[in-house]
C-alpha cells in the first residue's frame, strides 16, 4: 500500500466547463483515483475552482452581480457537476479561501526573503472616473490597424493585432465608459524565474518517466529565445489575494493583489488545509511536507497542455525558491486538445457539448467511458456523434449490458434466481480464466502507467472475453442435453459480472454499483487472483435481474443532437 496526492488542473470559475475541459484533467484524474483506491492505496485526490483575476471580475459585472457572490455561486454550480460526473474528490475548495490567501502571501514572504523577487517600475492606464488602474481587457477603443472600433486593450477581435493600449484611438474604460484615462506610473512585483533556471533544468532531468509532451513543453519555454523570463506577480485589481510580505504589509504595495497564476497552483496545497477545517481529514502536512511525513507520498498532476510551463516552471520556481521542504510534483500526466466535430468547442458561441447539458440528456457513465476511452493522449482527438453512438451501443450495450442482461435472465428462467450449484469447470473454462487473468495483468499495467486510453482498452477486451465464452459454450444449447453442465457455466458468467463491476469501476462507477446491486453483493476486492474472485458468489447465493445497464442511442437522437449542439448563438 502506498501513499498517493493527485490534483486535477483546477478549473477558472466563469462559467461552465465543456466536455474537452472535463477530459482534459478532471476526469481522468478522477479514473487514476478510483483506481489506486480499489487497488487499496492511501489517496488524497483534490481540486478546487480558480476564482481570482480579471475574467472572474469581467464575468462578474455581466452577471450584475459582486465578484464574491458570483463567484460561490458558480463554485455550487462547478461543485454540483463534478458531483453529476461522479468526480471523486477528496475535497473540491476554492482559491479565493482565507487558507489560500494566507499561504500566498507566506509564499511572496519566503521567496523575497530569499531575494527571487524584485520590484519593477511600469506605466499603466489609470482611470481617474474610475478610480483604478484598468488591465488591458477593461480599455477599448478603435483599432489603429483595421478601424475596428471595440478593440480591447491587448488585441483586436477584428484582425487579431497584438496593441497595447496606448496604440488605440479614443481608448476608453469599459467599467464607466470614461475617456479620461492616463498613464501612470505604478510598481509591480515579479518573481525572478530567470535565477532558478539551471536548478529547474537540473530537476526536470532527474524526472524519470515523463510524457513527452510534458518535458518538451518544459524545456522549449527554458532554453528558447533568451530562455526562461522573471514574470509579474502582481496586478491593480480588487479582486484577489491582497499583497502582502507573510503576515506584513509590503510597503509600496497597497491595494495591490496577487496575480491569479502565482496563487492558483498554491491553491492545491491551501485545498488540503480546507480539506481538514472541513472536517474529512487531520493532517493535510504528511501529504505536503516533507519534514512530517509526506517523503513517501507519490504526487501526481492532471492538466491540459497549456497548463504546462505553469505546473514544470513556475509553481516548482515557488516551491523550489521557497527553501521550504514542500513536495514537488512526481509525475505529470498531461492531455492535448479534445475537438468538436469537425472544429473546436466554443463557449462564446455555444459549441459543442457543455457538462450541464450532457447530464441532461444521458447519464455520467455513457460520456466518461466515451471521453476517458477517446482521450487525447498521444495527440488531439475529436468527439463526434457518430463515434460516441458507436461506442455506446457497441461497447457499452452489446457487450458489457448485454452480457449481464443475458446470463442473469438466462438463469432465472432455466434454474432460479440464485446462484447455481451443480457441474463442474472444464478446459473452456480454464482456458477463459487464463485469457482474462492475462487481460486484466496488462489492464493494471496500463492503468499504472496512466496509459488511459490503453486501460480502456484492455478493460474492453476483458468484457469481449465473457462474450466470446458466452458464444462458445452455449448454454441455451448445452441446457438441453446436459443441464449441470450449462450451470456451472452460468454460475462462472454470473461470477463475471461481479468481477466486471469491481475492475470497470473506475470508469463507470454508477453502473458498477448497479451491477453489484444486482448481484446483491458488496464484495469489491480486486480479482488478484482470477479463479478465486470467480468464486465470489458462491452456490446458492441470491440475485436479481439488474434493470437495462446501458441503452443504445437512436439514429434519431444523434441526428437531434447534433444540430443541437452545432452551435448557432452568438
Ligand atoms: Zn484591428
Amino acid at each position: 500500500m502506498a501513499r498517493h496526492l493527485i490534483t486535477s488542473a483546477i478549473p477558472y470559475i466563469n462559467g461552465i466547463k465543456h466536455l474537452g475541459n472535463l477530459v482534459g484533467s478532471q476526469l481522468p484524474a478522477d479514473l487514476y483515483a478510483r483506481y489506486l483506491r480499489a487497488r487499496g492505496h492511501e489517496v488524497l485526490f483534490l481540486c478546487a475552482t480558480d476564482e481570482h483575476g480579471t475574467p472572474a471580475e469581467l464575468a462578474a459585472a455581466k452577471a450584475g452581480k459582486p465578484v464574491a457572490e458570483y463567484c460561490a455561486e458558480m463554485w455550487e454550480v462547478q461543485a454540483k457537476l463534478a458531483d453529476g460526473f461522479r468526480l471523486s474528490f477528496d475535497h473540491f475548495g476554492r482559491s479565493s479561501s482565507t487558507q489560500n490567501h494566507k499561504l500566498t502571501q507566506h509564499f511572496a514572504g519566503v521567496l523575497a526573503d530569499q531575494g527571487l523577487i524584485r520590484e519593477v517600475s511600469e506605466t499603466q492606464m489609470y482611470s481617474k472616473a474610475d478610480g483604478r488602474y484598468l488591465p488591458d481587457r477593461y480599455i477599448e477603443g478603435t483599432c489603429p490597424n483595421c478601424g475596428f472600433d471595440s478593440a480591447r486593450g491587448d488585441q483586436c477581435d477584428n484582425c487579431t493585432k497584438q496593441l497595447d493600449p496606448v496604440d488605440l484611438i479614443n481608448p476608453h474604460s469599459t467599467i464607466s465608459g470614461s475617456t479620461d484615462l492616463e498613464m501612470r506610473e505604478t510598481k509591480h512585483l515579479y518573481l525572478r524565474q530567470s535565477e532558478m533556471k539551471d536548478q529547474l533544468e537540473e530537476w526536470i532531468d532527474t524526472r524519470e518517466g515523463w510524457p513527452v509532451l510534458t518535458t518538451s513543453i518544459a524545456k522549449k519555454w527554458l532554453n528558447d529565445g533568451d530562455g526562461l523570463q522573471d514574470r509579474g506577480i502582481t496586478r491593480d485589481l480588487d479582486w484577489g489575494v491582497p499583497v502582502q510580505r507573510g503576515d506584513e504589509p509590503w510597503p509600496g504595495m497597497e491595494g495591490k493583489v496577487f496575480y491569479v497564476w502565482f496563487d492558483a497552483p498554491i491553491e492545491y496545497i491551501a485545498c488540503s488545509q480546507e480539506w481538514v477545517e472541513a472536517g474529512k481529514g487531520d493532517d493535510w502536512a504528511r501529504w505536503w511536507r516533507t519534514d512530517k511525513g509526506a517523503d513517501d507520498v507519490r504526487y501526481t498532476q492532471f492538466m491540459g497542455k497549456d497548463n504546462v510551463p505553469f505546473h514544470t516552471l513556475s509553481f516548482p520556481v515557488t516551491i523550489l525558491g521557497s527553501g521550504e521542504p514542500w513536495k514537488l510534483v512526481d509525475y505529470i500526466k498531461s492531455f492535448n486538445y479534445l475537438n468538436y466535430d469537425g472544429g473546436q468547442f466554443s463557449t462564446s458561441r455555444g459549441r459543442g457539448v457543455f457538462m450541464d447539458q450532457a447530464l441532461e440528456i444521458l447519464p455520467a457513465d455513457y460520456w466518461r467511458w466515451w471521453l476517458l476511452s477517446h482521450a487525447p493522449e498521444s495527440s488531439d482527438s475529436e468527439f463526434t456523434w457518430e463515434n460516441f453512438q458507436i461506442s455506446v451501443n457497441k461497447d457499452l450495450a452489446d457487450v458489457l449490458g448485454n452480457f449481464a442482461s443475458r446470463v442473469t435472465k438466462f438463469c432465472r428462467s432455466k434454474f432460479s434466481e440464485a446462484v447455481p450449484e451443480a457441474g463442474t469447470y472444464g478446459p473452456d473454462e480454464d482456458r477463459l480464466i487464463a485469457a482474462l487473468t492475462d487481460k486484466l495483468r496488462e489492464y493494471e499495467q496500463h492503468m499504472e502507467a496512466i496509459e488511459v486510453r490503453k486501460s480502456a482498452a484492455a478493460l474492453r477486451a476483458a468484457w469481449v472475453l465473457g462474450n466470446e465464452y458466452l458464444q462458445e459454450v452455449a448454454p441455451w444449447t448445452t441446457f438441453k442435453t446436459d443441464p449441470d453442465k450449462a450451470a456451472a457455466q452460468i454460475r462462472l458468467a454470473l461470477n463475471l459480472i461481479r468481477l466486471y463491476a469491481v475492475v470497470s469501476a473506475p470508469f463507470i462507477p454508477d453502473a458498477s454499483k448497479q451491477l453489484l446491486d444486482a448481484m446483491q453483493t458488496d464484495d469489491r476486492n480486486w480479482p488478484d487472483d482470477v479463479p478465486s474472485a470467480l468464486a465470489a458468489l458462491p452456490a446458492g447465493h441470491a440475485f436479481a435481474v439488474p434493470e437495462v445497464t446501458f441503452r443504445k442511442i437512436t439514429d434519431d437522437e444523434r441526428a437531434e443532437w447534433q444540430e443541437r449542439f452545432a452551435g448557432v448563438r452568438e
